[in-house]
């Protein structure tokens, strides 16, 4: 699987679960697979399809993507079609006959063409071997994207009878997954569950204030990336993107008012690279499969935390790192209540309010964002500092909290338990104003007894309390606070606390704007398995020029090309023969055979002009090496680490008597275990807690890459170990 992975795909290893999802389908079981965006689902049957003799039937009702999937497919020498409504009469035919003749071993097609009973006729006299429902959950009333057109699904499966199935979706709760897997009669399903956090994303909320001016800045630091910013109305979208373009950034406006020619020629400009910012509304997205944003705004509040993740899941598919920044003001909550108000039915209006007060609890968060996001859709996730979000980023100081805590507890009670944290504060700081007066809250004992603190401060404190269990809120919509009966013991014993706050003086870190590419460069360095080390910003540049032109001769986008993962390791290495830009991740044989040349020019090139030489690529594969090449003096290397282990030393022992470092020994183990040699791995593991710990990490983590798994466990841990332990999990899946 991994020669077919490295031959078609060009990549080295599978993501968390592909491995086992695709051993599942090949064993001709029913699948079900729930995975989120970016996880890597669509290699799920692609792999497999290559493998079964008969036809791949993929069912997608992203009607707009299949052209691109199918030409990345047939870039990467795969023979793929589509039939949906765009075809001309002679294409359709065209495409029926090569698949009739065998010639295709992937078909997308769109699920209104199986309510055609000509076309399920067509499809019965066919060799279908695997059959593959992607956005199953469109086939669920439960789900928010119900398509009728999905019921249809079951009468294919009663066309195909023993035919298995394969059912992906990023977005499933327990009742859908239930539904999805009930509708379309899959037997004894098996199913698959991955994390739903994105190791590679950075979750930041800021205050919006001067929002333009820090938009900007934000964007700048992007720029010639591409990015999304979300806006709440139509209008603002196009407001905000004339304001960018007045200030230097080129965006446009998108929204689902605008005529369907401009709408699809805006998406089409933003995925070939032609403009690198959408001003939109949330109706942008849906459509678009491109790998490399790297930036998605929250302009405005998002109307529920489903949709903020789903939103901002579109940022870092490629497994990049990638940023997503909300601006919040209060002043966006009370402009959100007021559109909700005006929702009539009652019911509805209820779960807006409940909806809302949950994105606005996120954006108070003193806590860690990622932590929140997960457990909000049910998973539990362990760490104490997730190292991508701004509240586990900035630096945070202890401090005692006992006398303020017992101020804001006894302000809570002395006022009824019926108010929020503004008022609070007011009475707090001795505000002498009209409500104030009014409610005699000038006349309390606590009235005044906070001088050091502003408001700002006196809510973050109130905040720290929530997060510590003292205070809560008393309802969702109502930011009324109460106390716990852990506040209550609390006050009454007079107990000492100590929180952890932002550190003073320190604004939350950000890199100070700037345009300077270089700069711009290392904020986003990729992680560790994508390039080990700095990369050269100048040479990429320059590849993705050649990257664009290649596929405006084409007419696709630049992803199919190639992707920013490997342009970067091509920046960082500098392969300058066939055989060493094929141990680049993305690199398959049919895309060398088709470009190679081209990207290795420009790279030579610029490997004379600055005097560069080539680096090896760590971690690459060599297993498609001919015996004789460079590989069996490797193979050799490799064989002399194996005896060793084998007469029973350790990774240290290895390391020191073969001269080599023990990073370079880890290696050879997982190359040897790639290459499906016999080696124990059993005495090289580390004690069962902390392989445990490591094989948690890696199986939580969404990311192709070491470095967010490292991050996860932590200083404690080695990148040894951890590679160590990937190898064990690849041997015994
Ligand atoms: P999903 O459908 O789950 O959102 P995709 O199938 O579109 O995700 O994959 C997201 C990106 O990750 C694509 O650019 C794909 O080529 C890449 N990808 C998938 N599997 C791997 C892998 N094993 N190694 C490296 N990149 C991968
Ligand atoms: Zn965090």
């Amino acid at each position: 699987m991994l020669d077919l992975l490295k031959k078609h795909f060009g990549y080295d290893q599978f993501r968390p679960l592909q491995a086992e999802i695709i051993a599942s389908v090949l064993e001709r079981r029913d699948t079900l697979v729930l995975m989120p965006t970016g996880g890597g689902k669509s290699l799920c049957y692609q792999l497999p399809a290559l493998r079964f003799d008969g036809l791949t039937l993929v069912v997608s009702p992203l009607v707009a993507l299949m052209k691109d999937q199918v030409d990345t497919l047939k870039a990467n020498g795969i023979a793929a079609e589509f039939i949906n409504s765009s075809l001309t009469y002679p294409e359709l035919s065209r495409v029926q006959r090569r698949v009739q003749r065998s010639a295709v071993k992937i078909l997308y097609v769109a699920p209104e063409r199986l309510a055609l009973p000509g076309f399920l006729d067509f499809l019965a006299a066919l060799t279908v071997s695997l059959v593959a429902v992607d956005e199953a959950h469109c086939i669920s009333m439960w789900g928010h994207e119900f398509r009728p057109d999905y019921r249809n699904l079951v009468t294919l499966r009663r066309v195909l009878p023993g035919v298995p199935c394969i059912a992906l979706t990023a977005t499933a709760t327990e009742q859908v997954r239930h539904d999805i897997a009930e509708q379309l009669e899959l037997t004894q399903p098996q199913e698959f569950n991955a994390s739903f956090n994105r190791a590679n994303l950075t979750y930041r909320v800021r205050p919006k204030r001067n929002s333009v001016e820090a938009l900007t800045d934000l964007l700048n630091e992007y720029r010639g990336e591409s990015c999304i910013v979300y806006c709440f109305s139509r209008k603002s979208t196009q407001d905000l993107a004339t304001a960018l373009g007045e200030r230097g950034l080129s965006a446009l406006p998108y929204h689902a008012g605008l005529d369907n020619a401009v709408r699809s020629e805006t998406q089409e400009k933003f995925i070939r690279d032609d403009v690198p910012i959408i001003v939109a509304t949330i109706a942008f997205g849906m459509g678009i499969d491109k790998p490399d944003v790297r930036l998605v705004v929250h302009y405005d509040l998002p109307k529920s935390l489903e949709g903020y993740y789903q939103e901002t899941g579109r940022a870092g598919r490629d497994g990049l790192p990638s940023e997503c920044t909300l601006f919040y003001s209060y002043g966006d909550k009370v402009k959100q209540d007021f559109f909700i108000d005006q929702i009539e039915d009652a019911a509805e209006r209820r779960n807006a309010q409940d909806k809302l007060a949950r994105v606005i609890e996120f954006c108070d968060l003193q806590t860690c964002r990622r932590k929140h996001l997960l457990a909000y859709f049910g998973e539990d996730w362990q760490q104490d500092n997730c190292e991508g979000c701004d509240v586990c980023l900035t630096p945070r100081e202890e401090f005692d909290a006992t006398i303020i805590a017992q101020k804001i507890l006894s302000a809570v009670v002395r006022t009824g338990e019926r108010f929020g944290i503004a008022h609070l504060s007011q009475v707090l700081r001795g505000a002498n104003t009209k409500r104030v007066r009014e409610l005699r809250h000038d006349r309390l004992s606590v009235y005044g007894i906070v001088e050091d603190l502003s408001d700002g401060e006196i809510k973050e404190v109130a905040n720290l309390l929530q997060a510590e269990g003292l205070l809560r809120k008393n309802s969702r919509e109502y930011a009324t606070l109460g106390l716990t009966p852990a506040g209550r013991v609390f006050l009454k014993n007079r107990e000492k606390l100590t929180l952890a706050r932002t550190k003073r003086d320190e604004p939350a870190p950000r890199a100070p704007p700037g345009s300077d590419p270089a700069q711009v460069w290392r904020r986003h360095d990729a992680p560790a398995s994508a390039v080990d080390d700095a990369s050269d910003p100048a040479l990429f540049e320059k590849l993705r020029v050649l990257r664009r032109r290649l596929a405006e001769e084409r007419n696709v986008p630049p992803y199919v090309i190639f992707g920013d993962v490997t342009l970067r390791q091509m920046a960082a290495y500098l392969p300058q023969s066939r055989e060493s830009l094929s141990h680049i991740s993305g690199v398959g044989a049919a895309k060398l055979e088709q470009w190679g040349e081209a990207f290795l020019g420009v790279i030579r090139s610029h490997a004379d002009e600055q005097g560069l030489a080539e680096r090896p690529v760590p971690g690459a594969r060599r297993g498609r090496e001919s015996p004789g090449s460079g590989a069996s003096r490797q193979g050799s290397t490799y064989a002399a680490t194996k005896q060793l282990l084998e007469q029973g030393r350790s990774i240290t022992e290895v390391a020191a008597e073969r001269g080599l470092s023990v990073r370079t020994v880890v290696g050879h183990v997982e190359k040897l275990v790639g290459g499906g040699e016999d080696v124990d791995l059993g005495p090289l593991l580390p004690v069962s807690a902390r392989l445990e710990a490591i094989r948690n990490a890696l199986e939580r983590s969404g990311a192709t890459a070491l470095a967010p798994v490292k991050a996860l466990l932590g200083k404690d841990y080695t990148y040894e170990e951890i590679r160590l332990v990937r190898a064990f999990m690849r041997q015994t899946q």
